[in-house]
């Protein structure tokens, strides 16, 4: 079935040069593929206990590769309203622990185990899939069978391990300071993954933070996921890549465990207008967030078509050993 372009449907800022958004909204069935430029689709863009927009789960679609950025409890159900399930997703990466973000992988796990009998890859460092498995997923998914797999020879009894559901991509490190930056490719999607702060309320920095963290895409959109406010990780990362559009999370409030509007509010203008705000409650919607500067409040339904690379982006090792030469 054939998409139509919402009029006035197109987000723009000339900051370093033009950069658009086509704003297509959905008609039908998700389509996890396109021509090649990068996209991204939001399942849903609402904060951990809405009952309207769904939770701020995120699909980035380029050429033929798809990745589920988090997969929470609303997430089957979200993916049901677009006429696909989570058998339809092969790639998916995990940010943190929060039910609105993984509450949904035990259910994407079973199915794949069961129904089509494949796993799907996700990409998370040996760190947090110690994390993800010991404290969240274990409970569910350990004990459907007891008996030897390919991937459960260490486990006592048989029970069944993470890799028996999961495919690992194994992020490689490329910096531990000033904070940890990870790289993986799914595909040709590439992710630069870091250290967010988030959790608790009540820690200075990301060092004593719980494990959460964000994402940048193709070094073209930073999706920092969860987070307090955090001017420091806005100001690296737009210093040390050519940013796009940011996708940020937002609360009402200031306080607790997600960057509030007015802390938001402070931010220069250039940051400001390539800002998205996403992550919201639900009486947060009619927030007019363009008269305080900034780019949009992301919408769920929309594909988000950010238009072709420049170039495709070089994995670090190639330009470590490019210098070397
Ligand atoms: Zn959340
Ligand atoms: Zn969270």
């Amino acid at each position: 079935m054939q998409s139509r372009v919402e009029f006035a449907a197109l987000l723009h800022h000339n900051l370093n040069m033009l950069r658009e958004i086509k704003l297509t909204t959905i008609d039908g069935t998700l389509r996890l593929t396109n021509s090649g430029s990068l996209e991204m689709f939001f399942l849903g863009t609402g904060s951990a206990f809405v009952k309207k927009n769904f939770q701020n789960n995120v699909i980035v679609i380029k050429g033929k590769d798809h990745l589920l950025i988090d997969c929470g409890s609303q997430c089957p159900g979200a993916l049901t309203s677009y006429n696909l399930s989570v058998l339809n997703i092969h790639n998916v990466f995990a940010s943190h622990s929060h039910s609105d973000h993984i509450g949904g992988m035990e259910e994407l796990a079973l199915m794949h185990r069961y129904v089509d009998k494949t796993r799907a890859k996700i990409v998370i460092t040996d760190e947090y899939k110690k994390l993800l498995w010991e404290e969240s997923l274990k409970g569910g998914l350990a004990y459907g069978e007891n008996r030897p797999t390919p991937y459960n020879a260490g486990s006592p009894g048989g029970f069944l391990t993470f890799d028996d559901y999961f495919e690992q991509i194994t992020p490689k490190l490329l910096e531990s300071e000033p904070r940890p930056l990870w790289e993986a490719n799914v595909g040709s999607i590439n992710l630069k993954i870091f250290r967010t702060m988030h959790m608790p309320d009540s820690v200075p920095s990301w060092r004593e933070s719980a494990w959460s963290t964000g994402v940048l895409i193709d070094n073209r959109i930073l999706f920092p996921g969860d987070t307090r406010f955090d001017k420091e990780l806005l100001e690296y990362m737009q210093k040390k890549y050519n940013i796009e559009w940011i996708f940020h999370d937002v609360q009402g409030y200031t306080g607790g465990v997600h960057a509030g509007i007015e802390e938001l509010k402070t931010l220069d203008s250039e940051t400001k207008k390539k800002m998205i705000l996403c992550h919201y409650a639900d009486n947060f919607a009619s927030y007019d967030v363009k008269a305080d500067g900034f780019a949009a409040l992301a919408k769920r339904g929309i594909y988000y078509d950010f238009g072709f690379s420049e170039e495709p982006v070089k994995q670090e090792e190639e330009k470590v050993s490019e210098m070397a030469v």
